[in-house]
């Protein structure tokens, strides 16, 4: 399995080079390449059963063929027979395919199923084909391609590696392997889930047996797809438990909750904390009296108050005379923070001394508040990850909050967390991220989670409404109403890179390049020219200022203000200094204005589903009557139109997240360069939950007992796959 594919009958270096490319550098690499979808050549469909609208795949002959060109271009028509019936193909631009036929060639087509314009007979458009074997060909070819249930592959590259090339490899490897297939799952474990054998799995996912339904291959389904995808799993989970188990074995701190602790915190709570709030409050504090280290991630939708939970673990470790640090991913609301901390911490009596330190700040400034933290100077540190990149240094760090971590990314998770100082600091961290719970369970299986399911008594539901922007006069007028009540409203246009028309919609406005950009020397024009959409804001600021809210007060904000700017923007509106802000998404996350009661996203059609919910969350933060307005302008796609509709329905995260999920997928819902997630070979988080939330079962009890569960020669096994994979293929190091 481990031997690399170049030794491969048939490959060599050439192609082994191709499909390293691929990712497939093993022959246990190429087992894994599963196909995508299978043909039953056994009991091929009947033309006259096919429906139309139907996905299909058929054996047909070649009965005629022709290039027509039209005008538009070439096009390649074939009419293929069984019997009486017939079937017709066409392929646009077909030129290439004219000599590739024979009169009376056997074909495998797969595609699309449509009534013919004539009314009679169907036809597909442009299907997948293969050419199949005939008499003169070589057994094995016939052996392969029909009278069996076939495998198609994704191609490997070009015409050379198709799907055809694949399965005789994969054919040949497994012939020559002879079932000797090192078992990777302990073998008590297989017999009570009623997993087969990893030969045995592979082999039939490959080359399924006659009669295995097609409905269930194509699904994953079968028990050899079930198999491989635990496996895959299995081995993840494993990966964090044995991680989340070594971490606790760490010597941490164990902070005390004195009656002096507990004052110091009723002296600054300026509200009744909410049912949720306490419950996971209690959690944390009793994490942080254990000795061993803390990692907790706090959930909780936008709004429900995840900030003061983590205030009041912070003045738990300074109160025991540690030092406690907040980490946000953007400076904006580092300094949210940051001013909140000093008005909250105000009210005590005991003097903190609170620092910002952000990547923008200015040299002097910055290596000034570097020194007092690092002699202890500091209680609260409060700013951009630029805390671990610029390593500050703690004189005797208690406790790290990292705020809205989905924008981090696990690997900047582990770098922060692997910081050596002598004992273990505890982590807090807190994501508005609605991830379903079973998925946020498995994946941040290192973490233990508590969740706030309760927001703050006296909200009332944020009454959403779409508008086309031809309306746009009627909502200028609105936010004035709004303003004339006292209160206050964002203008939110979307930051999109590059060209307009091409870019896809951006779910997070990268945080590092929020943070970067005030570091480089400011050439304005030209970057204007290079961000359509930050001109926009930019531009509409100046329209609406001059036009429609002339009177009113108005601020901009953006990610290229540099940090003394956008405090003092955001100073300004949230001191009710301000009446409207125009921004960019750079306020999506964590921004708090209770004051405010309109949102106004233009161009909504390109947010995310996230995004606008995040948005959102930015009003109803008090007790006034809030309204977020979507608007639109042009041509809405089906899917944008899909997340419109869930947002006006429904402000249930929770219920957004799964559509989400559902609507993009997981590859994209999470980001894999955000949450730095892997890319799995065979599992498909969306479709496996469940084997998903069986792994993390079956890898816990595993790591509890496996002396019990496994024999020491597969404990060994998994030991070293572990480490192998761990290593590979989720690039985190110390599988131990
Ligand atoms: P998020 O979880 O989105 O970070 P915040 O911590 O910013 O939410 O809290 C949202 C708003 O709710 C803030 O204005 C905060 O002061 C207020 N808040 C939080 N908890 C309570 C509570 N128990 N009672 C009243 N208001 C609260
Ligand atoms: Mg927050």
């Amino acid at each position: 399995m481990e031997t690399p594919v170049q030794f491969v009958k048939g490959i060599g270096p050439q192609i082994a080079q191709l499909l390293a490319a691929k990712g497939i550098s093993t022959v246990e690499d190429l087992l894994y390449h599963l196909p995508f979808r299978y043909e039953d050549r056994l009991h091929p469909r009947r033309l006259h059963e096919l429906q139309p609208g139907e996905m299909a795949s058929v054996i047909a002959e070649v009965r005629g063929t022709a290039l027509l060109r039209t005008r538009a271009m070439p096009i390649f028509e074939m009419t293929v027979g069984q019997g009486t019936q017939s079937l017709k193909c066409i392929w646009f631009h077909g030129a290439y395919l004219k000599d590739r036929f024979k009169h009376g060639q056997m074909l495998a087509l797969y595609g699309k199923v449509e009534a013919s314009r004539s009314g009679r007979g169907f036809k597909m458009i442009q299907p997948q084909f293969e050419l199949l074997p005939t008499d003169h060909d070589d057994d094995e070819d016939r052996l392969l391609e029909v009278g069996r249930i076939v495998p198609v592959y994704e191609s490997l590259g070009g015409s050379r590696l198709t799907s055809r090339w694949i399965r005789r490899m994969i054919f040949q490897v497994l012939r020559e392997l002879r079932g000797n297939v090192p078992e990777t799952i302990p073998a008590a474990l297989r017999e009570r889930l009623g997993l087969p054998a990893r030969a045995e799995a592979l082999h039939h996912v490959h080359f399924p047996p006659p009669g295995t339904p097609i409905p269930k291959l194509q699904a994953s389904a079968t028990p050899a797809h079930r198999r491989l995808i635990f496996e895959e799993l299995f081995y993840l989970e494993l990966g964090l438990e044995l991680k989340r188990r070594r971490f606790r074995e760490r010597a941490g701190i164990s902070f005390e909750t004195s009656d002096k602790v507990r004052n110091a915190i009723r002296e600054v709570l300026p509200f009744h904390p909410t049912t949720a709030q306490k419950r996971a409050l209690a959690e944390i504090v009793a994490d942080m009296r254990q000795p061993s280290p803390m990692r907790r991630l706090l959930q909780g939708d936008v709004g429900s108050g995840k900030t003061i939970v983590a205030f009041q673990a912070m003045l738990v470790a300074m109160e025991n005379g540690y030092q406690a640090a907040m980490m946000a991913p953007t400076e904006i609301l580092a300094t949210q923070h940051y001013l909140a901390a000093k008005k909250l911490l105000e009210r005590s009596s005991r003097k903190y001394r609170i620092v910002l330190l952000t990547g923008s700040l200015d040299d002097d400034l910055k290596r000034l508040n570097r020194r007092r933290i690092a002699e202890g100077e500091a209680d609260l540190v409060i700013g951009t990850h630029a805390l671990i990149e610029e390593k500050a240094e703690f004189h005797k760090l208690g406790l790290i909050v990292v705020d809205e971590q989905h924008r981090f990314g696990v690997m900047q998770r582990f770098r922060l967390m692997r910081k050596p100082t002598d004992a273990e600091p505890d982590v807090l961290v807190m994501t508005a991220t609605p991830i379903p719970r079973t998925l946020a369970l498995s994946l941040y299986g290192d973490l233990d989670l508590s969740v706030l399911d309760e927001l703050p008594p006296g909200r009332t539901p944020v009454v959403t409404r779409r508008v086309a922007d031809e309306r746009a006069e009627e909502v200028w007028k609105f936010i004035r109403e709004q303003a004339a009540k006292g209160h206050q409203a964002y203008v939110v246009y979307p930051v999109i890179e590059g060209a307009k028309d091409d870019q896809p919609e951006l779910d997070f406005a990268p945080p590092e390049q929020e943070e970067e950009r005030p570091k480089k020397k400011k050439a304005k024009a030209p970057e204007l020219f290079e961000r359509p959409s930050l001109k926009a804001a930019v531009e509409m600021y100046e329209a609406l200022r001059t036009g429609p809210l002339a009177g009113l007060r108005l601020g901009l904000l953006h990610g290229r203000l540099d940090s003394d700017e956008k405090e003092v923007v955001m100073r300004r509106f949230q001191r009710g200094e301000t009446d409207v802000l125009i921004a960019t998404t750079v306020i999506e996350v964590g921004v708090d204005v209770p004051n405010a009661t309109v949102m106004v996203i233009e161009h909504a059609e390109r947010f995310g589903l996230a995004q606008l919910h995040q948005l959102r969350g930015r009003v109803g933060r008090g007790a006034a009557k809030s309204y977020c307005i979507l608007m639109t302008s042009g041509k809405v796609t089906s899917e944008a139109e899909e997340r419109l509709a869930a947002m006006v329905r429904t402000q249930n995260g929770f219920e957004l997240a799964e559509l989400d999920l559902q609507l993009r997928g997981p590859g994209e819902f999470f980001g894999t360069r955000q949450a730095g997630l892997p890319d799995f070979r065979i599992a498909n988080l969306l479709r496996d939950r469940e084997a998903l939330e069986l792994a993390k079962q079956e890898a816990s009890t595993f790591v509890r007992n496996s002396g019990e569960v496994a024999t020491e020669e597969e404990r060994s096994v998994i030991r070293q796959r572990l480490r192998e994979a761990w290593q590979r293929r989720y690039g985190l190091i110390e599988a131990g």
